[in-house]
């Protein structure tokens, strides 16, 4: 999804709503409680007839509870994917009018849902490890290749690892050592949908959506 998309046709709350529903139930709302798909529908909430709650499509997803408005946050994702060298916090809090602070949460929260699989070690509760940077790195370089034998993914394994040491020691000066671990969360999702459709808008979509 680009930018200009976004700003033309989900330019109101109520399109984004539409959207993501379309994405999350395609046209069947589903009780995010209880499972059912008996509602009735007013406005962009619907009411479960099984469990009498009444829900919307951001409920249980990294949306739910944000004061930031739908359009932003699709904005956001399109920024972040777009920029093949990532983006600052900084940059994005100018490109879609928010403060600093809200822009680098927003980073966070998209990060995190790029993250595939876990890895403790890059965890913030460890960080009082205090490993050198080339530390790290090495732990990251064990990350990307575990579990993975056969020849292509070596090869995918080889250049994502010189992928990220180009991006993570271009952009070192700017990231928060502790969440390393997200910044390479981010690297690795674009690198491996680097060839997808608006670098995998939809799927990381669905990911924020936690489908
Ligand atoms: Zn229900």
């Amino acid at each position: 999804m680009t930018l200009t998309y976004i700003q033309t046709h989900l330019n109101t709350h109520k399109k984004c709503v539409k959207y993501l529903e379309k994405l999350r139930w395609k046209g069947k709302p589903t009780c995010p409680y209880c499972g059912s798909d008996k509602s009735t529908s007013k406005q962009l909430r619907h009411t479960c007839h099984q469990c009498k709650r009444s829900y919307s499509v951001t409920v249980k997803t990294t949306f739910h509870n944000s004061n930031l408005p739908l359009n932003k946050w699709l904005s956001a994702i399109s920024i972040i994917l777009s920029a093949k060298k990532g983006v600052s916090s900084l940059q994005l809090a100018r490109d879609i009018s928010v403060n600093k602070n809200t822009a680098w949460l927003l980073q966070m929260k998209i990060r995190a849902a790029m993250a595939e699989g876990e890895f403790e070690y890059f965890k913030p509760e460890k960080r009082e490890l205090r490993v050198t940077f080339t530390g790290r790195m090495n732990e990251v370089k064990k990350w990307i290749s575990y579990e993975k034998e056969d020849v292509d993914s070596s090869n995918r394994d080889q250049h994502l690892w010189n992928h990220l040491k180009r991006a993570i020691i271009g952009q070192y000066h700017r990231i928060d050592e502790r969440y390393l671990y997200r910044y390479v969360d981010e690297i690795r999702f674009k690198f491996d949908r680097k060839s997808k459709t608006f670098f995998g808008y939809e799927d990381l979509i669905s990911k924020v959506l936690k489908l």
